[in-house]
């Protein structure tokens, strides 16, 4: 019981706010953050309903800092992509976050899979992906023992990292910032009054407490349950939010569109994630789809 009640989360220390963020994502703090660097007198709450910060995608992800091949050549995501790898490094370096850009191999398995392979090489080159080079059998084998296949693309800066340290390094900055972060904290209702928008809240903890907030703008970062959250507010969601992740099954229906994604750990350098594929979800209650594998032999 002393647990309990040490555990539990404060409330909003206020019942007005000027801007309130729903979901503690990593959308969600460095949208804080960003707000909070460039207005630093706003009064800015972050409201989450699971126990932690980055309970959902943001801590259950393939951990890859992507260097921006997939994307399609001129959109934002492409340009978002490339400059926000360059602004993540920066963000790690300052706040001392370990990360290692270890590269990547996007392998073709089989001819048929060249003309794909070379679509990607080319959406690369495009988004101006820094060191992409078109590799043979030989040097795959040398840069990945484990990896087969006939021609590969060679992605040198494509890195790794720990987006749970992350959001905890945003969060940090959010609240030596004045922002509030209130885990445990379901958004249930989203009505405008008197030209602000009213947040109903329900609050759990030892016991459950069910209360508003005011504030004069809200912006929903609330990842796989973001349709929840704008058919509370009025809207309707676009239908492309059906998919776990950002990625969706294409033209075949075995293979995601990412391929299969294998990738080291960090924190031991011998273990490996697998999975990242994208899927249609009926619901969307539930994160990150990776799971941990062996560990790899030596
Ligand atoms: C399997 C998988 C692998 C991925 N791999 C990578 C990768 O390697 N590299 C990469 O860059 N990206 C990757 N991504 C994408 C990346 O994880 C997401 O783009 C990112 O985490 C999205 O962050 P978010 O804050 O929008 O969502 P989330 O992290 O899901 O956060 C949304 C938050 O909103 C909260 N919330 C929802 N509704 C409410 C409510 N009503 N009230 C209060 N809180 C609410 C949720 O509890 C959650 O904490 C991957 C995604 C998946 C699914």
């Amino acid at each position: 019981m002393k647990d309990a009640l040490h555990n539990i989360e404060p409330g909003p220390s206020a019942s007005h706010y000027d801007l309130a963020i729903v979901g503690a994502g990593i959308v969600g703090l460095a949208t804080a953050r960003e707000f909070l660097l460039r207005q630093p007198a706003l009064h800015v709450i972050v409201l989450e309903k699971e126990a932690a910060i980055a309970s959902q995608q943001s801590g259950h992800n393939s951990g890859v800092i992507h260097s921006g091949i997939y994307y399609a050549p001129g959109s934002l995501k492409a340009r978002a992509c490339v400059e926000g790898q360059q602004a993540m490094l920066a963000f790690c370096r300052e706040q001392g976050i370990p990360f290692e850009l270890c590269g990547k191999v996007i392998v073709a398995l089989d001819e048929s899979e060249l003309p794909r392979l070379e679509d990607l090489y080319q959406r690369g080159i495009k988004n101006s992906v820094q060191g992409l080079e078109f590799i043979g059998p030989e040097r795959l084998r040398e840069l990945e023992p484990y990896a087969a296949g006939i021609k590969a693309i060679h992605s040198p800066n494509t890195g790794i990292i720990d987006y749970v340290q992350v959001a905890q390094a945003y969060a940090r900055e959010v609240r030596e910032h004045g922002g509030e972060i209130v885990t445990g904290c379901e958004v249930t209702a989203l009505t405008t009054r008197d030209a602000q928008t009213v947040l109903g809240i329900r609050q759990t903890g030892v016991v459950t407490l069910e209360t508003e907030i005011h504030a004069r703008y809200v912006i929903t970062c609330g990842g796989l349950q973001s349709d929840k959250l704008s058919r509370m507010s009025g809207k309707e969601c676009c239908p492309g939010l059906r998919s776990r992740g950002l990625r969706a099954l294409a033209d075949k229906p075995r293979r995601p569109v990412g391929g299969i994604e294998l990738r080291r750990l960090l924190e031991n350098g011998r273990s490996i994630l697998a999975g990242g594929a994208g899927r249609d979800v009926p619901r969307l209650h539930q994160g990150g789809i990776c799971q941990r594998s062996a560990a790899l032999p030596t």
